[in-house]
């Protein structure tokens, strides 16, 4: 394992994250599978892997409850653990702190993070008291780090970054994100002020685990031996105010995956880079309906269907995943499951896109 100086500290660069950890499916409320997820953290632990974040939402706080009984077998000089306040979820910090440690069998947090900060309620974290609070915490002893995990506009990230003198914030980076999103300019806000960067959703929750297999083939070429996802994890490492990447880890073999990327600091090259850059966009231009919105479709539709609405909402769920679909479920409008597959829309399709296919393909979806 590689690591990397922080404060007076030595961090690992690999993180585990404690959010997608294997589940019981099979039981009511779905917890932790206590037997898979021993066996990941008793060789992440072996294998030097010392930060280890939870939040209080994770699996309706069964993370930091598996983390509070799996960690007691380990001294607790031997890792590092994070936490995150959630306002939306319980805004009684004070109670939510104190139930925290009692979870995870405590009586300190290394890392504490306030949790999501955006733009729909990083007022919300302000107002209610609870920096100042969290911050007398940390003269306490309660709390050695605090910092904030962000999902907000460069604005909001810049504003609130400005408002302590934190020490570290967690993003989503990733090199799709770096292309396509924000992430590069929210990394450069952090950078410019110097705050050490934890890396959430490097592999994009898994998507960037495999891509087409065109883009795979550009990648395979250069190293038939990494496997798609380690070039996620050394595109980051690529990033000097990267100071931990956290991974989601779900199984052993992701496990074993990730200890192998992070076991030496070889980072891509320039060109590694480029290459990467380039499989990033035949994978985008591949995965997306290549809808213009021109909406020639609309007119003939029986069912009145907003096709190119439909469409933005496959590109989305294609690169997002799941929540893609919620306004779809939630809508009153025709939705795919109102297609009845008779094709007059793409006759008049200048893109010549297979609409009643990709209708159906939603419908599944739904
Ligand atoms: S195939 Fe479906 S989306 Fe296309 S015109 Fe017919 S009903 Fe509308
Ligand atoms: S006609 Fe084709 S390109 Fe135009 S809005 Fe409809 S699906 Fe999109």
């Amino acid at each position: 394992m590689i690591f990397k100086p922080f404060k007076d500290i030595s961090l690992s660069r690999l993180g585990m994250g404690n959010m997608r950890l294997p589940q019981r499916f099979d039981l009511p409320e779905n917890p932790i599978d206590r037997e898979k997820g021993r066996e990941m953290i008793d060789l992440i632990m072996k294998s030097g892997v010392n930060y280890y974040d939870t939040a209080y939402v994770y699996n309706g706080g069964d993370s930091e409850r598996f983390l509070g009984e799996i960690l007691a077998d380990y001294d607790r000089d031997s890792y590092y653990l994070a936490t995150k306040f959630n306002y939306g979820a319980n805004p009684d910090y004070k109670a939510v702190f104190e139930e925290q440690l009692k979870r995870c069998n405590t009586d300190h947090f290394d890392f504490y993070l306030l949790h999501a900060v955006g733009d729909g309620n990083y007022q919300d974290y302000i107002k209610c008291g609870c920096i100042e609070y969290f911050k007398e915490l940390k003269k306490q002893g309660k709390i050695k780090y605090l910092g904030f995990s962000a999902h907000a506009s460069h604005e909001v990230l810049r504003k609130f970054s400005d408002l302590e003198k934190w020490d570290f914030t967690q993003i989503q980076l990733n090199y799709y994100d770096w292309l396509f999103g924000g992430a590069k300019g929210e990394y450069e806000i952090l950078a410019e002020r110097n705050v050490p960067v934890i890396v959430m959703e490097p592999v994009r929750g898994g998507r960037l685990a495999s891509l087409t297999p065109e883009a795979e083939a550009v990648l395979k070429e250069a190293h038939p031996d990494w496997s798609i996802a380690s070039w996620a994890f050394r595109w980051v490492k690529r990033l000097p105010q990267v100071q931990v990447v956290l991974s989601g880890m779900s199984n052993m073999e992701q496990v074993r995956d990730n200890l192998n990327t992070f076991s030496d600091d070889r980072a891509l090259t320039d060109e590694e880079e480029k290459l990467l850059f380039k499989a990033c966009d035949m994978f985008k231009s591949q995965i997306q309906v290549p809808c213009t919105g021109c909406r020639y479709c609309c007119d003939n539709c029986p069912s009145q269907i907003d096709i190119p609405k439909i469409m933005t909402v496959c590109n989305d769920y294609r690169i997002n995943g799941e929540w893609a679909l919620h306004g779809l479920r939630d809508s009153d409008k025709p939705t795919p499951k109102d297609c009845l597959g008779c094709g007059e829309c793409t006759k008049h399709c200048p893109q010549g896109i297979d609409i009643p296919a990709l209708m159906s393909e939603m419908r599944e979806k739904l």
